[in-house]
Formats: structure tokens, sequence, C-alpha cells
């Protein structure tokens, strides 16, 4: 447990909510204002960024302001590059955070071979910068995250390590042992990335290090660095938080949206609040082994049925069984348009793979590259089964004998609740069944992960489809939970496919149906990318702005979305500040980066293509050089 001001984070404590002003800490009323709002949104601690040693000391004209007003939030520093900016934060402050890659360190992008020798030295030298915050903050009784970001790892860092996350749990361990030996343990830690594979195995190996090493079990700060705007940044925050809050990881979350930071604290509410009301959820029996390396990603080995499994993609599958599809027009929900002239069907990139029916199957003949599932029952007196598959209850499975059971691709369905010798027996014996795992249990994730664990020990190559039915939630909500419950197995390569529904039992006219499974649809889509198991759009890497930004960063990402959202596949950074823009965008393709005022810095992938470009035509230079690498296409218009 460490407190933080008069808020106490960790042990036993709630999951705490914060975020970060976005104003020129310098404008003292600019930023007490939107401090304001923040709190008042339930933000309970507020970070505010210090680049140099003024914006430090004018954190005390913040907090007296602030105070003065009723707010009694705890405040936050935002540390980088600047360790006399830091201690005059920390005798201020309530919290400091500190970035190891660069509170010492010069990023120069440039790999330098260490001996042994050199590389005690460069740790000799961050000893000596690190060690008077180290003491002021014992003194003032101030707090610390050390917060370690995928973007920003040293040279030294990466000349030993990589760009890995043994390499951003060692960055911290480098700074977390010299607080321990100097008695200071008021200590917070995250391991942020923009990649939530990296971000989640990150924090899951902090946590064995610091064990192994015999350190403290530290308060964990959870975040996805520039998880984007809307529903993109809800999805890929709660992929990579929700994740690792199923795994009992993380005491304080900053959900990081490209939008204003007030809008940020509803969605970490979500998410937290989901774990304060599941204390009694059913029992999950312990497994005697775990056959999932959680550091690593493997995709879990099947044999390829269909489309399904082996080395497919991850299969969306859309439920309509809720409405009547009696037009070839209501496919356009799912991606599937029918265009008269010339009489064809299309698809766009996020066109589903299957559709469940239930017990309407479709009476016109599908799009090619769309397959339908069907219930069994009705899916046997079908006179024409082509392109309709069999989807059976575990019980029918089990009931029918041999030579009644299917012998074309079936799916068959397994509730964790009846996992059973016999049923798992059924699916080693037809390797044409196609599994979809399904819980009653409200810890939905580590149940279903439950399955495919005894699956991976008992040698069960069946691809597995995972579904989740959601019953009357809000759309945010449903995003969030979704995300948790499907991206989190599949961080882990668990499913080869995923079924979202919803459960309400109410009937809803078609047009609101056909809405929702739109939604369905795309959020199908956007975990998978996500989790970065299937790509089937533009990925936006945006920072979501603090002080420190040289362009409205909502307006302009939204600028560059409208012209590049067909591109799949392509990540492209949107950055305030060259100061820690390149670092955080490592994994984009291309970066598009503030470098002055009205000036933006291009980038292929880490180097510099054009250094101060107009703002008014960067966006247009940013597709010339996409086009130049001969990956610009036209967007499709239907
Ligand atoms: S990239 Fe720069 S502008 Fe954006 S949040 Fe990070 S420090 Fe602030």
């Amino acid at each position: 447990m460490v407190n933080v001001g008069h808020i106490p984070m960790g042990g036993s404590h709630p999951i705490r909510l914060q975020s970060m002003t976005t104003t020129d800490t310098m404008d003292t009323m600019a930023t007490v204002e939107q401090c304001l709002r923040m709190a008042a949104a339930g933000c309970e601690y507020i970070r505010i960024t210090a680049p140099s040693v003024k914006e430090a000391e004018n954190l005390q004209n913040i907090k007296e302001e602030l105070r003065k007003r009723g707010c009694m939030a705890p405040l936050v520093a935002d540390i980088h590059f600047t360790p006399n900016a830091a201690e005059v934060a920390a005798r201020i402050v309530e919290k400091v955070r500190v970035n190891p890659g660069n509170y010492a360190d010069k990023k120069r992008f440039e790999t330098i071979e260490y001996t042994d020798e050199s590389y005690q030295a460069e740790l000799d030298r961050i000893r000596e910068k690190f060690i008077p915050l180290v003491r002021i903050c014992k003194e003032y009784g101030t707090a610390m995250r050390i917060g370690t970001n995928h973007g920003s790892l040293s040279d030294r860092i990466l000349s030993r390590y990589g760009d890995t996350p043994i390499g951003m749990v060692e960055s911290a361990l480098e700074f977390i042992r010299i607080c321990e030996e100097l008695d200071y343990f008021d200590i917070v830690i995250s391991m942020k990335a923009s990649n939530t594979q990296v971000m989640v195995q990150a924090y899951r190996l902090l946590v064995e290090k610091l064990d192994e090493e015999g350190l403290q079990p530290y308060p964990l700060h959870l975040g996805v660095t520039e998880a984007g705007e809307a529903e993109d940044g809800r999805i890929k925050s709660a992929v990579g938080i929700g994740t690792l809050l199923e795994d009992g990881l993380g005491d304080t979350i900053r959900v990081s949206l490209t939008e204003e930071p007030e809008l940020e604290i509803p969605v970490a509410a979500k998410l937290a609040e989901r774990y304060t009301h599941r204390a009694n959820h059913s029992f999950i029996s312990e497994l005697k082994e775990y056959p999932i390396n959680p550091y690593a990603y493997k995709r879990r080995e099947t044999q390829e049925v269909l489309t399904v499994g082996g080395s497919n993609v991850p299969r969306v599958i859309v439920d309509l069984s809720r409405v009547k599809v009696s037009d070839y027009k209501e496919l356009k929900s799912i991606g599937h348009f029918y265009l008269p002239e010339p009489d064809k069907w299309t698809m766009n990139d996020q066109g589903a793979d299957f559709v469940y029916t239930g017990s309407s199957p479709i009476e016109f003949m599908l799009p090619m590259g769309l397959k339908e599932i069907v219930d069994y029952e009705v899916w046997s007196m079908l006179p024409d089964q082509s392109n309709k598959f069999p989807y059976l209850t575990a019980g029918t499975a089990l009931k029918l004998r041999k030579e009644e059971l299917p012998v074309v691709t079936a799916f068959v369905e397994v509730w964790s609740e009846d996992l059973t010798e016999e049923l798992t027996a059924l699916l080693r014996m037809h390797a044409h069944f196609i599994a979809v795992l399904r819980t009653a249990n409200e810890h939905a994730m580590p149940a279903i992960r439950r399955i495919f664990s005894i699956f991976i020990s008992e040698g069960i190559t069946t691809p597995c489809i995972v579904r989740r039915d959601y019953g009357a939630i809000d759309n945010e909500s449903l995003h969030l939970y979704a995300a948790t419950d499907v991206g989190g197995l599949l961080i882990d390569g668990l499913g080869d496919g995923i079924l979202l529904g919803r459960s309400a039992a109410q009937i809803i006219p078609q047009k609101e149906e056909l809405d929702a499974i739109k939604i369905l649809n795309a959020l199908s889509f956007g975990i998978l990318q996500a989790a970065r198991t299937r790509m089937s759009k533009t990925e936006y890497i945006s920072c979501p702005s603090c002080g420190r930004t040289l362009f409205d960063l909502q307006e302009t990402t939204a600028m560059i979305r409208k012209r590049t959202d067909h591109l799949k596949g392509i990540k492209i950074g949107i950055m305030g500040c060259i100061v820690n823009g390149p670092g955080e965008m490592a994994d984009a393709d291309y970066g598009y980066v503030g470098v002055g005022k009205g000036k933006i810095a291009l980038y292929r992938g880490q180097d510099v293509i054009k250094k101060a470009v107009p703002a008014e035509q960067a966006v247009d230079e940013l597709i010339e050089l996409i086009r130049e690498d001969g990956k610009w296409i036209n967007p499709m218009e239907m």
C-alpha cells in the first residue's frame, strides 16, 4: 500500500482512477479549470506535465488555487528528461512520475555495444542522478511512479535486452533497487505500451521478477499508451487493462484517450467497477498445471476446419438469430454489399466470415465468402445444405449415435459448466468439429481460459470460437466488457473466432436489431485488431496530448483518420511533440509529429523523412509518403 497524499493506493483499497491534464502547465487558470472538471468526473489523482523547472515551480500556484477552490485531489508531476524539474516538483506535489528510459539518459536511437564495465558505469551515473530525488521524496513523504514505456527505453537497455517486455521490466528494476537500498518504498510501477500483447506480458513479468528478487509487491498503475480515440481507444484500453484486471493485477488505471481528460474517467470507472461487484462469482476450480506461457504470445495449436483454426486469422461470426434476414441489403450491416450494377457481391475489410441464424435460415443465396451456421434440428431438415453448417448443443451431440452425427463441419457448444470427459472425447474423435466455448460464470474470461487450458493439456486441437452474450448494458460497457472477456484470451493466443450477441429478452424492432448487429460486427473486428490477431483497418497510435502538445490532437487525428481509415493494417502515429513522440510511436509505420508551432515532422518508421512541413500541407504530404511506398489505395465507394 502506498499513500498518495490522503488517498492510499494498493492493498485492499479500491482501484484508483486517474488522468492527466492537456493544458499548458504555465497557464495556471486553464490548468486549474481542467483539474476541477477532472475531479468532478471522479478523477482521484491528477497528473500534470512538468517539462522544465519553471513548470515544476508553477505546480505550487496550481496546487494553491485548487486547494483554495476545495479540490483536494493529490497531484502528480510528470517528468521526462529533467531531474532538476523532478526535484522541484517532489517538494510540491504528492507524487512524481519518472520514466526510467529518459530520466538520466538522452535518447540517441543508437545501438551501443556495452561491456560489463561500461554498463556498470552507466548504472553508477544513473544512481548519482536519481538518489537526490529519492532523498527528497523520503523527506517530503512524496510517492513516486517508476513508469516504463515500451517506446522510450534507454539505449543501454535496448542494447542488452532489446525492445522487449524483459527490457521494460529491467529498466524499472534498476530504479527500484536504488530506492530499496535507500529504504524508500512509496513506489508505484507501470509498464505501458501501445502494443497490448507487450504491455500485458511486461506487467506479468514485472510481478514475477519482483517476487523472484525479493523486492516489495508494489502497487501497479495500468495503462495502454496512445490508445487512440472513440471506440477503438476504448477497445484497445480494455484489452490491455481488462486482461490484467482479470488476472487480479492493477491498483490504479489511466485510460489514455485522444479526448478531453475528464472523458477518460467514466471509461476507467466502468473497467474498475466490474470487479467491485464480482466478489461472489461461481467458483472456478484450480488446474493441476497451467499450460499457457503468460509472458510470450503463442497461438494455441489447432487443426484447420473449413477456414477456422490452423494458421487462419480468427474468424468473426455474427449472430443474426434474432432478425429475419429476407433482403440482401440487410447484410450491409455486416460488411457484405450487393451491387446491382454489375450484379455482384462485394465486401469491405470488416465483412463477417459466418452468420449464425439459429432456427431461421436465410433463404437467398449468400455471397461467396460468407457461410451460415444453423441450429442442428433445423439444418437437418433443410433440402439444400450447401454453405450451411449445423450448430449442436453438447447435449444433442452426445445424444446422437455415431452414424447420426453430421459428417460436415459442425459447431458444438461447450459450456464451462458442462465440460465432461465424454465431451472432450467426442471433440478429440471428430476432427471436423469446431467448439463454441461459453460460460455462465460472471468471471467469464478465466472460466473460458480454463477450458482452453484443459484442451491444451489434453492435446485437444479442436478450433474454438469464443461466444459471449451481453444483456441490457450500454454500448460503452458492451465494448469494454467484450474487449476484456475475449481480448484477454486472444492476447494469449487462445481463440480461433469470436461470436458476440445481445441476450436482452425483449423484442426490439428489426431496424434497431440491425443497428446493434452492425455494432457487434465492428466490435468483433476491433477486438481482434486490438489484440493484434487480425488487422482489418488502419491503426492510429495517437497520444492523449499534454502540456507539450503542439497542435490540436483531436482535430488532427480526425482529419488524418478521415483520409486514411481505409488503409487496412497500416499503423500511423500521431504525436503532439518531438520530445516523446518518436519514442512513443515505436510501433508505427508512419509518424506525424509536432516539431514546432505549425510545423510537423513526418516519419517512416523511426526515420524522419520530412523535418518541418507546414501543418496545412502535412496530411497531403503524409499521404504522398504512403503513396511513394506503394501502400496507398483509393477508398472504395459504396
Ligand atoms: S507525445 Fe508529447 S504531446 Fe503527446 S502526450 Fe507524450 S509528451 Fe505529451
